[in-house]
């Protein structure tokens, strides 16, 4: 069996501890979750018939800018979280994205993810300005909902795809 490890980073608040929430308990809270230092979660998902165990790691919000190599090491794929009705978090994705840079092994899988997608009428971020930044790094961009629950299973076969390709060129 595959086993993929996958981490949030992005600003407190944007919904990292929520999306894990709904992918790993189907479940969702209107209220802040604290997240004490890291924890992670443990999924099993089918890609074309074959069981993907995936160990997803949270981040707890104060750590600004602060993750470090450990908090990478081993890692598969990041997803960097923004909120789509938080223009500051939009801003922030690519100083999140230099700290993969610097800190994750080479050709770590990287997805950016606006999220809150059901708070329309708060909605800040041009989602093409958001597929742009990522076309222009090659990445992958999706807008969920923890919420609503949008999008937040195609995020992660996303994820699993686009490391079981790298895999399979290497
Ligand atoms: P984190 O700091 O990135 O882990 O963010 P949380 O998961 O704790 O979420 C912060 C706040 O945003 C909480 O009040 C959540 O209920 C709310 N939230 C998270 N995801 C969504 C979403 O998709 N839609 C809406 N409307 N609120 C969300
Ligand atoms: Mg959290």
């Amino acid at each position: 069996e595959h086993l993929l490890k996958i981490v949030f980073v992005g600003d407190t608040g944007v919904g990292k501890s929520s999306i894990l929430l709904r992918f790993a308990d189907d479940t969702f809270s209107e209220s802040y979750i604290s997240t004490i230092g890291v924890d992670f979660k443990i999924k099993t998902v089918y890609f074309e018939g074959k069981p993907i165990k995936l160990q997803i790691w949270d981040t707890a919000g104060q750590e600004r800018f602060r993750v470090n190599y450990s908090h990478y090491r081993g890692c598969h794929g990041v997803m960097v979280v923004y909120d789509v009705t938080d223009q500051t978090s939009f801003e922030n994705v690519p100083r999140w994205l230099q700290e993969i840079e610097r800190y994750a092994r080479e050709g770590i899988i990287k997805m950016i993810i606006g999220n809150k997608c059901d708070l329309v009428s708060q909605k800040v971020v041009d989602p093409f300005l958001a597929k742009e930044l990522a076309d222009s790094l090659d990445v992958e961009f999706l807008e969920t909902s923890a919420k609503q629950a949008i999008s937040i299973e195609e995020a992660f076969i996303s994820m699993v795809r686009l490391n079981l390709n790298q895999i399979e060129e290497n």
